[in-house]
């Protein structure tokens, strides 16, 4: 029986962790209590929950933490006291407009979260590029996945994942690169885990300066110095290419660049390439003959290869090895970015970062422009580029951006350097923090507060990995005075005086966003929250011309998305633009995440249980860097480079290659003590394209750490 909201029951809903988009079924008592289980007809998890998904109603049971009336203050020297929503709302609104006439609309921006719904997306994106006049909106998924966005359009000529979950159980080869999913995306994982036992002869390679969870089932584990994944993707391209295991007919017919590619994996020997990795030569023969042998081929990566200053050219180079080998748009095979956030994908859907416009437009093309203006019915949209992540708090720093408004992130733990981050927010003029916890790290900047509602207290739609919309249904109401951010933003827009915001329900805006998609690449016009209700879930493109039926594969007919029809495969440079090790910080510093905890623990801190794995930060360090130091186990060791320091435990492992030191991304401050938190140490640094931080290449100094 479909429940509504209010009743005892069970719901169908979505985990709100990871990219992976597991099925849950909430199950709600008399006394409003909610207990979740894994969806055993959902096609992604079939019932199975990952430690996180299992404990996520400790998550919205115990509300002692939330925000739950709106919050201001009138000048920086002020505690800010509680008001009504229209108080909170009419001055965010007059000082937004303020600044707009004084400085024009891009003294203004929106920093959101792959965590937003896509009807939220929707909403904030709609009014800063289509009413305030700015494309400055961009979001935490920057720091995630823009690499390998960039990196799709560049190869296929659209952002967008062309295999599917099931592809894991056809495939014979899967290689995963700069990935860590049995601990990151670990009910996808344990799919690849069944998969591999019912096949014996599928082949698993891994490539991580560290031994991960993962390696444990690989068939060649790469252990490849950091930074160097191109050189590494390049060698493999070579061996398929003297060896003849590459498909010359698809390469003629459906791509462009090989004879370019060909002279860029020429340039270095095996030998060479296996020195820079610092792996054994026969190793990357091995990986080459696994690839070389599979006539169905996979490859997985998340942030080893996006979060790097060279993370497009790394994504183009692990593309490649699928166009000279001709395996994509075909069952068991394809390149497949996992995203870290339940609703990246729906985000890039709403065109809610600082280059893209809804349904996969481009801000560049005046007629995308022209389309999505006379669809909004606003104003002409801006042609310039916005602010992206890390330019945000950039341009707080040196005046030019006066407000910012945080929605559903935590930038001063998850910010490379984020003391420059805490600068800028020190900086801006008027900060607007929108967010369900109390204890998040930007609340003493904020001028005003928004509580909002949290997962199971409101409704709307996210995308997974896989190109699957599903619908979260709302179970409970939010406590106090909080609201679902879509109606927040949409009673903001009335009081700026804007029109196009009135919207009678989230599924009017759901509707609204999928009749923009229509005759895009990412068709999902006419789908609305009944069929999505019917159907659980939906695998865009999907409407009238299919039948509705899902898609579950893309480019199966080798047509693909750029002008010429024809993917193309770069040669890029295979160079580390990292700031690379010096004297004074010999070390490399890779950061990340662990099994139990996710991003800046607001949700996950809160769950005793997820603290049992791993309770404390810690520094992974090999032993010869250890006994160089004099530094034993569980020592309080001092990581220090030019941007801060670190002050953690040691674990010395042998997992981690020498010379690379590794930390856990998720802690912060802890009763105004910031010592543990590893964005201290991050450079500033970006990719050129895809701007997106170089969070897995810094140098440090450890050594023992002496109290004063
Ligand atoms: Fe949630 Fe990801 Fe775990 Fe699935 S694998 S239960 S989506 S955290």
């Amino acid at each position: 029986k479909e429940q509504t909201h209010g009743e005892t029951g069970s719901y169908k809903t979505t985990c709100c962790y990871c990219g992976v988009g597991c099925g849950i079924v909430v199950h709600k008592d008399r006394m409003g209590k909610v207990l979740v289980e894994g969806d055993k007809d959902h096609p992604v998890n079939k019932g199975m929950l990952c430690s996180k998904g299992m404990n996520l109603h400790y998550t919205v049971m115990n509300t002692s933490d939330r925000l739950l009336y709106p919050e201001m203050r009138y000048n920086k020297q002020m505690q800010r006291q509680r008001v009504t929503w229209d108080e909170a709302l009419a001055r965010t609104a007059a000082v937004f407009k303020t600044f707009i006439n004084k400085y024009g609309p891009d003294s203004v921006a929106f920093y959101v979260s792959g965590q937003c719904l896509t009807e939220e997306y929707y909403v904030i994106n709609k009014l800063i590029k289509g009413f305030i006049g700015s494309n400055n909106i961009d979001t935490n998924s920057r720091l995630c996945m823009s690499s390998a966005v960039a990196a799709y359009k560049m190869s296929l000529g659209e952002d967008s994942v062309p295999a599917c979950y099931d592809d894991i159980e056809e495939t014979d080869c899967i290689f995963v690169a700069g990935a860590n999913p049995a601990w990151c995306h670990p009910i996808l994982w344990r799919r690849v885990e069944a998969a591999k036992a019912a096949n014996p002869n599928m082949k698993v390679i891994v490539s991580d300066p560290r031994v991960t969870q993962t390696c444990s089932m690989a068939d060649v584990h790469l252990q490849l110095n950091p930074g160097t994944d191109i050189v590494l993707h390049h060698a493999i391209g070579r061996i398929l290419i003297e060896q003849g295991d590459i498909d010359i007919k698809f390469i003629q017919q459906h791509t462009e660049g090989f004879e370019d590619y060909s002279h860029a994996v020429m340039q270095r020997s095996i030998a060479e390439a296996a020195q820079i990795c610092g792996i054994e030569e026969y190793r990357i023969y091995e990986a080459a003959a696994l690839i070389g042998n599979a006539k169905k081929f996979m490859t997985f990566w998340t942030m080893g290869l996006n979060q790097s200053a060279a993370g497009v050219n790394k994504n183009l180079s692990l593309i490649n090895l699928h166009l000279i080998t001709g395996t994509i748009g075909r069952p068991g095979c394809g390149p497949f970015s996992l995203t870290g956030q339940p609703n990246a994908m729906g985000g890039r859907e709403v065109g809610g970062l600082a280059n893209l416009l809804p349904a996969h437009r481009d801000l560049s093309n005046p007629v995308h422009r022209e389309e999505v203006a006379t669809f909004w019915n606003g104003k002409e949209l801006s042609p310039r580029p916005g602010l992206t992540a890390t330019e945000m708090f950039e341009a707080l720093n040196d005046g030019k951006l006066k407000a910012i408004w945080i929605i559903c992130t935590n930038p001063l733990i998850s910010m490379p350097d984020v003391r420059m981050a805490e600068k800028g927010l020190k900086n801006a003029k008027f900060v607007v923090v929108q967010d369900i916890s109390n204890r998040l790290e930007t609340l003493p900047y904020a001028d005003v507060v928004l509580p909002a509602a949290a997962w199971i207290e409101k409704e709307g739609t996210m995308t997974n990995a896989e190109r699957r919309i599903t619908w979260l249904q709302k179970v409970t109401d939010a406590p106090g005075e909080a609201l679902p951010d879509a109606e927040i933003i949409c009673r903001f827009a009335k009081h700026m005086g804007f029109n196009g915001f009135d919207y009678n329900s989230c599924e009017a805006i759901f509707k609204e966003h999928a009749a923009l998609t229509a005759g895009t690449n990412i068709d999902i016009n006419g789908v609305d929250y009944t069929l999505l209700h019917q159907r659980r879930s939906v695998q865009w493109p999907v409407n009238t011309s299919n039948n509705y039926n899902d898609t579950k594969r893309l480019f199966a007919d080798h047509i693909f998305h750029t002008k010429s029809k024809r993917a193309k495969i770069h040669g890029v440079p295979d160079c580390n633009p990292s700031v690379q090790p010096t004297a004074n910080h010999p070390l490399i510093l890779t950061t990340g995440r662990i099994r139990d905890q996710w991003h800046t623990m607001s949700k996950t801190g809160k769950v005793n249980k997820l603290k049992q794995h791993i309770a404390a930060s810690f520094l992974e360090i090999h032993p010869d860097d250890a006994a160089e130091r004099g530094i034993a186990d569980d020592d309080l060791v001092e990581i220090t480079n030019t941007n801060g320091n670190v002050r953690v435990k040691a674990k010395i492992s042998t997992q981690i290659k020498k010379g690379v030191v590794f930390l856990p991304m998720h802690w912060g401050k802890i009763l105004n003590d910031d010592s543990n938190r590893a964005n201290n140490l991050t450079f500033n640094l970006i990719d050129p394209i895809s701007k997106q931080p170089d969070f897995k290449f810094s140098i440090v100094q450890v050594a023992k750490y002496k109290r004063p």
